[in-house]
């Protein structure tokens, strides 16, 4: 099967580099897929569902906001953060949904609940990832 170049890189570690077959993104305007040969593209990262299937092996993951780029046989996808599906801890997304959301209630500042929308949006993003997976099991 063809494939291109992944690579997956969060703040704090290279999350996935190797051949992959297929990537789906979440963009800002929903999902988008990428085969290989696929056109030269740069796109904004939406804190959402990513899937990968590499070596014949489908992943789940969850992404932060970030961006991709698609050079050639080259997917480069840069993200905030990027957890396989099986490893988001359930009970610290929650905490973090609900100190984001009190937060929010409290309307300290414009810079505040910015941080506050940005932190419920990857405590929900975690949360719609790892429910989706538990069904599937
Ligand atoms: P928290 O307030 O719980 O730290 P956060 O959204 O502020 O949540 P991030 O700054 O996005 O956390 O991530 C910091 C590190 O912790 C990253 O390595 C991320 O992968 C990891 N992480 C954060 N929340 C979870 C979670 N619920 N399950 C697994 N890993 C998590």
């Amino acid at each position: 099967m063809s494939t291109f170049d992944l690579t997956i890189v969060a703040t704090d570690k290279v999350f996935f580099q190797g051949p992959a077959e297929f990537i789906v993104f979440p963009g800002l305007d929903g999902e988008h897929g990428v085969l290989p040969q696929h056109e030269t593209m740069v796109a904004a990262v939406q804190a959402g569902e990513l899937r990968y299937t590499a070596d014949g092996k489908k992943q789940i993951v969850v992404v932060g906001d970030g961006f991709v780029e698609i050079l050639g046989d080259r997917v480069t996808l840069i993200c905030d953060f990027a957890e396989r599906a099986e490893d988001i801890d359930v009970m610290r997304a929650q905490r973090a949904k609900e100190r984001a959301e009190e937060r929010l209630k409290a309307r300290r500042s414009e810079i505040e609940y910015i941080r506050s929308q940005a932190a419920l949006a990857r405590a929900m993003a975690r949360l719609k990832v790892s429910s989706k997976i538990r069904k599937n099991l």
